[in-house]
């Protein structure tokens, strides 16, 4: 498929008029000759808004079925861009070809996934509490529950996950299953492949019959665009995951319109590994290695990237310090997805350097000439001046991590009730551990939106049970994960119809359940009527 740099509004393709700009490819630190895109602003807004407007109650009520045999669709459109899409996207992005199939893998398996999750008819949350008229001292009305989508929503597609976070990704994929139309505007990092996503969708809109705004794509720069998008009236809500600063700004401009609407910001998180003595003691180096294996995954440009452990002081944590950094000091520098994300890791890490009594204990290979490249590092300090030291908690977005010694569990404890919230929580521990864990435990839940034991936090499974999610800042919403079936609650909210006619209701309430959709019915889990 040729690219031609120009937007997509419904089945229109749109020349933006408000600038224009080349994909860059970081690796070679050169603009991306062809093509030019377009960029857009308030006019194109307004029309992919209105357009999803006029969509919107006729795709909320298309059948499961075809709402779900249109996600199958636009997952296999996207296979069927093959190679291009994948040359593409390593080109704008430096991210390897493998990781690059593995993530179309998990973007065509999330859109299978909340095709599944549509046709099973649970998220709608039917429930029926029948009329009881010989209630006494009062009737009871029939009163019946089902959740309806939200209205528009848009998507600020992720730079770090170029397919599985973008265009088509879980924000997406969720908002369409809800029955709600998308407009995203694509991160400037990687335009091609968002137009390549984008025409994949659009021709699954086309040829499964769906009204014209149910997907639109915007590129703009500058903020004006994402700012226009957000305030838009006819968008209901947003889906984001970027920068801390970014997502709290929309959370405000989302906040000051006449009708607020909510903002699902996806921000920043270090992800906090408490190393347990027990385990320590048993396989120090061990968790030592795959640590730096996890920290340095994908040039650490994960949301879910290992950037805080914490141990108790000793010989124990001196071997795991010793083991991982001796497995990255021959971790090679990793291309990052922009130039901008490349410096801020440089003054991200340079900054924590210069606290005082922060060491840096080890690194990763060095860039040599390599534009673009990050080098892993690592260091150390104590658990005093973590506590006085808020840069040393900032998100530093790249293959960085810093090790905290503590001086007994008690400071660990308070580092926990310290941080600020996070995605993940991990615990490396021995059964020994168990007692010590058990009182963290409660500390941690409070804190994070997912905690797992003895592996790492990269790699976040696309499941039913799966939380990508955590209080603030690792979220605007800490009610809600992004990643996940139930990532489709974000666009939903509940309707109660009270003594409607049966011919006025929607179908999952009907009396014989022509859906087949699980119920509660007067009170009692997948009755029947
Ligand atoms: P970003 O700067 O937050 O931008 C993400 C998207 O949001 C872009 O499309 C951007 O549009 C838009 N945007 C940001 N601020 C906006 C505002 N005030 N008003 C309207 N639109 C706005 O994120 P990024 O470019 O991906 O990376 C920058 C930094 O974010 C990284 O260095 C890293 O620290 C962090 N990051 C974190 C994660 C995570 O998962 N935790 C993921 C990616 C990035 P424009 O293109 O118009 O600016």
């Amino acid at each position: 498929m040729t690219l031609s740099g120009d937007m997509l509004i419904g089945f229109a393709s749109v020349r933006g008029t408000e600038g224009e700009q080349r994909a860059f490819n970081p690796a070679s630190n050169t603009e991306i000759a062809e093509p030019v895109f377009g960029m857009g602003g308030g006019a194109e807004v307004d029309r992919a808004a209105s357009l999803a407007s006029e969509a919107f109650d006729v795709y909320r009520n298309v059948s499961l079925e075809k709402r779900a045999a249109f996600l199958e669709a636009i997952a296999e459109n996207i296979l069927e861009l093959g190679d291009a899409l994948i040359e593409r996207a390593h080109a704008e992005t430096g991210l390897p070809i493998a990781r690059l199939q593995g993530e179309r893998g998990r973007t065509v398996g999330q859109l299978r996934l909340f095709a599944k999750v549509v046709r099973d008819g649970h998220f709608l949350g039917a429930t029926i509490d029948r009329a009881q008229p010989e209630r006494q001292p009062l009737p009871r009305s029939d009163l019946r529950l089902a959740k309806v989508p939200l209205g528009p929503v848009a998507v600020f597609g992720a730079s770090n996950f170029p397919l599985a976070f973008s265009v088509a990704g879980g924000d997406t994929a969720s908002a369409l299953a809800a029955g709600a139309p998308v407009i995203v505007k694509a991160h400037s990092a990687h335009l091609g492949t968002s137009e390549l996503v984008g025409r994949a969708i659009q021709q699954a809109v086309k040829t499964q019959g769906l009204p014209e705004g149910t997907f639109s794509l915007l590129f703009g720069a500058g903020r004006k665009l994402g700012e226009a998008l957000v305030s838009h009236p006819a968008i209901k809500a947003v889906g984001f995951t970027g920068s801390r600063q970014g997502g709290l700004a929309l959370v405000r401009l989302a906040n000051a319109r006449p009708e607020p609407i909510p903002v699902y910001a996806e921000m920043s998180s270090i992800n906090p590994v408490f190393l347990f003595p027990a385990a320590l003691a048993s396989r120090a180096e061990t968790i030592g290695k795959t640590f730096s294996d996890s920290l340095t995954l994908g040039a650490g440009q994960f949301c879910t990237n290992p950037g805080l452990v914490l141990a108790v002081d000793g010989p124990d944590l001196e071997r795991f310090i010793a083991s991982a950094s001796e497995a990255l000091a021959s971790k090679p520098a990793q291309t990052m997805l922009t130039p901008g994300i490349f410096d801020a890791y440089c003054s991200g890490t340079q900054s924590a350097g210069a606290v005082q009594g922060v060491q840096k204990v080890a690194e990763g290979e060095a860039a040599g000439e390599r534009a673009n490249a990050a080098q892993a590092a690592l260091y150390v300090t104590d658990a005093a001046r973590l506590l006085d030291s808020p840069e040393l908690e900032s998100e530093m977005f790249g293959p960085a991590s810093v090790v905290v010694r503590a001086r007994d569990f008690n400071e660990l404890l308070e580092i926990a009730e310290h941080v600020e919230g996070q995605l993940t929580v991990t615990l490396q521990i021995d059964a020994a551990d168990y007692p010590a864990a058990k009182r963290l435990l409660p500390v941690l839940e409070r804190k994070a939106g997912r905690i797992l034991a003895n592996g790492f936090p990269t790699g976040v499974e696309v499941c039913h049970a799966m939380v990508h999610g955590g209080p603030h800042p690792s979220t605007s919403n800490a009610m809600y994960t992004s990643v996940g079936a139930t990532a489709i609650d974000r666009f939903l909210r509940p309707v109660c119809y009270q003594d409607l006619p049966e011919l006025l209701l929607p179908e999952a309430l009907h009396d014989a359940n022509p859906l087949g959709v699980w119920r509660i019915v007067d009170g009692e889990p997948g009755a029947s009527l």
